[in-house]
């Protein structure tokens, strides 16, 4: 983007005040701007948790409007275990108490915050001064072996679901085997299996968007052209520019872009640098230490590890903002501006120097536009292509 670096630079000697870029907080906090990955514990507005305070959690009511952060996607996430009926069944609970959770903070805050099932609710919802919570879920999992719970999760408002997190699961490969109480698993399809087809087919016609983060490339590809609609990849970075199983392949970037979706680039430190072994061998140390169990631990005690953890950084410098906008970057040059957004994965280990909760999320504006960026780029990077893709799914779904 140095081309356009050059060109504002210019531009902004030679013009009058009124026409220069504006001071990029302003004008930060009147774009539309989506986080597609915020998770969340099972606390979620109980009095340990609570999103109406200026809190420890990494995503707030305050801090949402301290950033400018109009639409967060609060996540079911419910983590791979084996595909038995009862791990199914527990799947199933585990799914309940995470939409309990977003439910409390919507029941508890209606006047701040409110559930938008399609864009155009967002956008009214903006306009009437709310932020809007959307719901993805993070795994299929929890839909069951015959999709049983899937009508009910899209009427208790689901907008996207990820097919897989780390482990196989019966509706595609992953892109990691970690899963189950056996540990490591084989996948038994590479890709999509035939309840997975089923499982695209299903969401297209309901309008619930497919997210291909976490899946192997096989199914992100398979997924990418069986899909009569746009796909996301909710949380992802670039695989060329780290080596990293969570991160996408050109050909997995090309395939979503093909079909119209856009690739959520994702601000996870350990997913976008090269982690030394000494770099590794302290976070370790630090895990070790705290012992924590994430869906119970106390958020002050979540806070003090992340800091911890940050505090590394004056050693092994972590990932920054300008990391992040080189994940965008590349996906912008592979693809285009059309099809690169961002997400923070916030309260599911995301953040990184300079990004570490959701009221810094000007800063991200600003290293777009000083990278050159247009603000109707930005604005598209930002969330005009996730709203964009979300309304095709939607317009879909009602033919
Ligand atoms: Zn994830």
């Amino acid at each position: 983007m140095p081309r356009f670096a050059l060109l504002l630079l210019t531009c902004a000697c030679i013009l009058p005040a009124q026409a220069q870029e504006p001071a990029s907080e302003d004008w930060h906090n009147s774009l539309i701007t989506v986080d597609t990955h915020i998770d969340i514990p099972i606390s979620l507005a109980t009095y340990g948790a609570d999103p109406g305070i200026y809190g420890p959690m990494q995503v707030d009511i305050p801090k949402m409007h301290e950033g400018g952060l109009d639409i967060g996607f609060f996540i079911v996430y419910v983590a791979q275990a084996s595909v038995t009926p009862v791990e199914y069944e527990l799947a199933y609970q585990r799914a309940q108490q995470k939409f309990a959770g977003i439910e409390r903070m919507l029941a508890r805050y209606p006047d701040r915050i409110r559930l938008a099932r399609n864009p155009e609710e967002a956008s009214q919802l903006l306009a009437e001064g709310k932020l809007v919570a959307a719901i993805g879920i993070e795994n299929a999992f929890p839909i069951g072996p015959n999709l049983e719970h899937l009508q009910e999760f899209y009427e208790r408002g689901a907008r996207y679901i990820s097919l897989t997190h780390f482990g196989h699961n019966d509706f595609a490969s992953s892109s990691s085997s970690r899963g189950g109480a056996e540990g490591y698993v084989e996948p038994e399809h590479d890709g999509l299996s035939d309840t997975g087809r089923e499982l695209i087919r299903r969401m297209n016609d309901l309008g619930i968007m497919v997210d291909v983060s976490h899946t192997s490339a096989a199914s992100t590809i398979q997924a990418a052209e069986y899909s009569r609609a746009p796909v996301i990849a909710s949380h992802s970075g670039v695989k060329a520019l780290y080596d990293h199983s969570r991160n996408m392949t050109d050909a997995e970037i090309v395939a979503v872009a093909n079909g119209g979706g856009v690739i959520q680039l994702v601000a996870f430190d350990t997913y976008m640098r090269d982690v030394s072994e000494p770099n590794r061998e302290a976070m370790n140390q630090i895990r070790d230490e705290f012992d924590l169990d994430f869906s119970s631990a106390s958020q002050e005690l979540l806070y003090e590890y992340r800091l911890r953890l940050a505090e590394l950084g004056a050693q092994y410098p972590r990932a920054n903002i300008g990391t992040l906008v080189d994940h965008i970057d590349y996906v912008v040059e592979l693809v285009g501006v059309d099809h690169a957004g961002i997400s923070s994965d916030f309260g599911g280990g995301g953040g990184v120097e300079g990004w570490d909760h959701i009221g810094q999320s000007a800063a991200v504006t600003e290293e777009l536009i000083s990278r050159g960026y247009t603000q109707e780029e930005v604005e598209k990077i930002w969330g005009g292509n996730l709203l964009r893709v979300w309304a095709e799914v939607e317009a879909l779904a009602n033919r």
